[in-house]
């Protein structure tokens, strides 16, 4: 029982549910039961005033017509012996007037006679007779009767409330408890612990075994959906880390590709400080074999081939940057040396396409959070494309512009060649798909991916024999968005 009572709400609502229902049956039962016994009093005064009217009236006119002082009296005794009849009083024409008994209460109900007298076929009036009923008898029989069947009424609802809430306590209250404390310790991840009904003497299983059984099923449906949710969603980042691996492999292909076709234009980008190194290497000889040594102009010209040194270290260094297997690391760079960079490794490579790169530099270039390698491929890729595709036509430009709109820094590479090929514009960003002989087809999907691995945007606009533009977004690097617009 003190499961059911402690804190419960249900307990609460059925302890008052009980009590108003009981108390409306209650007042209504007492109602019927006290107008019942209401109308029987009732009745029996109206027996007693036919009484009076029918056998009493007639022998008192007699005994009045007679002047019998002493019958009169017993007469009018009599009368009290009638039930709640207190008292009766006798008016006659000529003023005398008799009584008897006396009125002790309020409520009283008053009944009038007249004494009439037949004589020689002549009607005569001889006076009044008037009785009073005490009522008082009867209300109070009433209250009593009232009071009584309300107290018993009460005692019979406590008890039946009583026995109420232990059969609710034994049948449902405990079991609830029961059932709420093992839901309580239910966690996700931890196998279910099926509820047990504690099932003692005579009670069998019943409904609430049924609701039981529904959880502990429900709770075991869950666990399994929970577990099968878990291995998939293991499963899938699993899938998602291949994946990213296997993209960073094909991207370091790629670039071990592309940077394998720029051979010649890294040769001859090479060229040109090793072949500096060697003037200037001859012009220092020069200088060496004066007499006497022109220091002043030996020393210049060494500062020449160790600049042309490192000229020539720096382009093997962003080539073996570029080829190299490595993490993607991102740090805050200027949107225009990423160009400028990439232009600079394909500036041969156009030179001998005849095609003209047209990039027109900021004056305060934005800055972009990428990993430079990264982006530097997604820019090779895109005007290596556009030079290729550029091959042999009059007038050929690569126009590269950038831009910010809306903290989102835009950089477009357009040229004026054919445009994409149908194919490649149904099949956007796949992999595989290629015009190109020699070619692999994954260069824009690449660069889709590592786009979109950056938070931002790739999109291609591309117009028959007009040309195609790419263009990439990416949000402008947070240090940055305080002070541009
Ligand atoms: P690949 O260069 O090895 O073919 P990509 O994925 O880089 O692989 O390019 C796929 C195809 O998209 C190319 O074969 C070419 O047909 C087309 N393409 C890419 N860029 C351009 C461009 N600027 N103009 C015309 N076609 C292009």
């Amino acid at each position: 029982m003190k499961t059911i009572y402690k804190d419960s709400v249900l307990a609460k609502k059925l302890i008052i549910g009980t009590v108003l229902c009981s108390s409306v049956i209650t007042l209504i039962l007492t109602c019927i039961t006290l107008y019942t016994q209401y109308s029987r009093d009732i009745n029996q005064l109206n027996q007693s005033e036919q009484i009076i009217k029918n056998s009493l009236l007639k022998s008192l006119s007699e005994s009045v017509w007679d002047y019998d002082d002493k019958l009169i009296r017993l007469q009018l005794e009599g009368v009290l012996s009638q039930p709640y009849i207190v008292k009766t009083h006798l008016a006659l024409v000529d003023g005398q007037k008799f009584s008897s008994g006396a009125i002790e209460h309020d409520w009283v109900k008053v009944y009038t006679f007249p004494i009439i007298h037949q004589h020689r076929d002549k009607q005569r009036e001889l006076g009044t007779l008037t009785v009073t009923a005490d009522l008082h008898d009867i209300y109070q029989e009433l209250v009593n009767a009232a009071a009584l069947t309300l107290l018993f009424n009460a005692i019979k609802t406590f008890a039946v409330m009583l026995f109420m809430l232990f059969l609710i306590d034994r049948l449902i209250g405990r079991h609830l408890v029961k059932i709420v404390a093992n839901l309580e310790q239910v966690t996700p991840d931890a196998p279910p612990l099926p509820i047990q009904l504690k099932r003692s003497g005579p009670l069998k299983a019943d409904d609430m075994d049924k609701l039981a059984n529904a959880i502990n099923a429900m709770q075991q449906r869950l666990f399994n959906a929970h577990q099968a949710e878990r291995l998939a969603s293991q499963e899938r980042a699993q899938l998602q880390e291949k994946i990213i691996n296997q993209n960073q492999q094909l991207a370091q292909l790629d670039r071990v590709f592309t940077m394998g076709e720029m051979a010649t234009s890294l040769a001859h980008e090479l060229n040109q400080p090793l072949a500096s190194i060697t003037g200037f290497a001859d012009i220092c000889k020069r200088f060496v074999g004066q007499d006497p040594i022109n220091t002043a102009m030996v020393e210049k010209t060494l500062e020449k081939v160790s600049s042309e040194a490192i000229r020539a270290s720096e382009i093997i260094r962003r080539t073996r940057e570029f080829v190299r297997d490595r993490t993607p690391q991102r740090g805050s760079h200027k949107a225009t040396d990423l160009v400028a960079e990439s232009i600079a490794m394909l500036q041969d490579m156009a030179t001998k396409n005849q095609v003209r790169i047209d990039f027109q530099t900021l004056s305060s270039s934005p800055s972009i959070d990428v990993d430079k390698v990264q982006l530097q491929q997604v820019l090779i890729n895109l005007i290596r494309n556009a030079i290729e595709a550029l091959k042999q036509r009059q007038h050929a430009e690569v126009k590269i512009r950038i831009e910010v709109i809306n903290q989102i820094v835009i950089m477009h590479i357009a040229d004026n060649g054919p445009g994409l090929a149908a194919k490649v514009m149904q099949n956007l960003f796949k992999p595989f798909i290629t015009t190109k002989e020699q070619g692999m087809g994954v260069g824009l999907s690449i660069c889709h991916s590592i786009i979109e691995a950056h938070g931002g945007n790739i999109m291609v606009t591309s117009e028959a024999n007009k040309g195609a533009c790419f263009s990439i977004q990416l949000p402008l690097s947070p240090n940055q968005e305080n002070t541009s617009k």
